[in-house]
């Protein structure tokens, strides 16, 4: 397939794996840049920069095609050096850069001096037209169903995307609800030059986490979400587990919630362990709502393979027969 996200980031399907908190490591990141799409590390999974310069070097050794990292920038219960992660990654050779949560634009100059090309993750349209503003190579667009941070607005894709076709002139990915090539197709359709997809990608083979997660994700529908923190506006859709649960009933309890009402509930520290030990009920963890959509554990390879089958027979099949003659 070619659009302008293959062009710009020199891969062979228009499919990006998110940067993912505790997941993307470079087992799934090279993985998905061996299929053809691109992988993305994700930077403060590592718990330093030179950890993160470490784990580059290994998703090199793993895979000799391009892959990215991604820096996000949200609240943490920990303060983290950003410029010491930034600067890791500007000096590691990487040419992709994923960008979240915050305006990237102190980053901008060292990422550009060092030749990478900049994708900011949007959650709406005004953000989207700054971040072209300021020269960011392309955005991800994020729609109200995607996992982790949806920001504020819930606006979905079916609006977001056109409006960004209608607006951006710089190249720009569907993010958020994208799983199968139906997801491929009608995202094509809609103006986006590829997806990017997270959930997706945890529930894969080579997903460095707990069967037993992958296995909840597989068993879930589309109503197995849950919004946090909303009433801190720093709104997540994750898991609708035991924890998640509890939490909104903390924030549904009159009266203002404070951040260290939930903290012990929420802390990354225990979503971590239970991506890796399976036990569902030990912390949060982000998913959207396209676990409705996913129920198999298959290999990023066949995967990448099977949406992209799919989007073109739906292209060339189903839509071709519908304006022919
Ligand atoms: P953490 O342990 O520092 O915090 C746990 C959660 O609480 C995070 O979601 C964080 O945003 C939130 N939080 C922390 N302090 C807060 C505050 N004062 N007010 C409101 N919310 C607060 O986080 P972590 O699991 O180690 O993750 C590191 C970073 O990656 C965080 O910024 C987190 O938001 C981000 N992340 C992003 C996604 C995504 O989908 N984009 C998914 C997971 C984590």
């Amino acid at each position: 397939m070619r659009t302008r996200v293959t062009e710009l980031l020199g891969i062979e399907y228009p499919i990006v794996q998110g940067g993912m908190q505790w997941v993307g490591r470079a087992e799934l990141a090279s993985a998905v840049s061996n299929a053809g799409g691109l992988g993305i590390l994700t930077a403060l999974t590592q718990p330093s920069p030179e950890d993160l310069r470490r784990e580059i070097e290994r998703c090199r050794e793993l895979t000799d095609k391009p892959f990215g990292v991604n820096l996000t920038i949200l609240p943490t219960i920990k303060p983290v050096p950003y410029e010491d992660y930034a600067r890791a990654i500007a000096e590691s050779g990487v040419g992709i850069v994923e960008t979240a949560g915050r305006n990237p634009e102190p980053f901008l100059p060292l990422f550009k001096e060092a030749g990478i090309k900049v994708i900011h993750k949007c959650t709406s349209i005004r953000h989207s037209l700054k971040a072209e503003r300021i020269g960011c190579d392309m955005v991800s667009v994020d729609g109200f169903e995607c996992a982790g941070h949806p920001g504020e607005d819930d606006v979905t894709n079916l609006i977001l995307l056109p409006l960004a076709a209608r607006r951006l002139k710089i190249p720009f990915l569907a993010s958020g609800g994208l799983g199968d090539g139906r997801g491929l197709a009608a995202a094509l359709a809609m103006g986006a030059d590829g997806i990017n997809m997270g959930t997706r990608f945890m529930v894969t083979r080579e997903a460095p986490i707990h069967e037993s997660v992958k296995q909840a994700m597989v068993d879930a529908s589309e109503l197995d979400t849950a919004l946090i923190y909303r009433s801190l506006r720093n709104t997540a859709r994750v898991f609708k587990n035991e924890i998640a649960q509890q939490v909104l009933a903390i924030e549904a309890q009159p009266g203002e919630t404070r951040f260290e009402d939930i903290r012990e509930l929420v802390s990354g520290a225990k979503g971590k362990e239970l991506l890796e030990n399976g036990e569902l009920d030990q912390g949060i963890w982000s998913a959207g709502m396209v676990v409705g959509l996913i129920d198999d554990i298959p290999a990023c390879e066949e995967l990448i393979q099977r949406i992209v089958k799919d989007a073109k027979a739906i292209i060339n099949d189903r839509l071709q027969a519908m304006v022919a003659g």
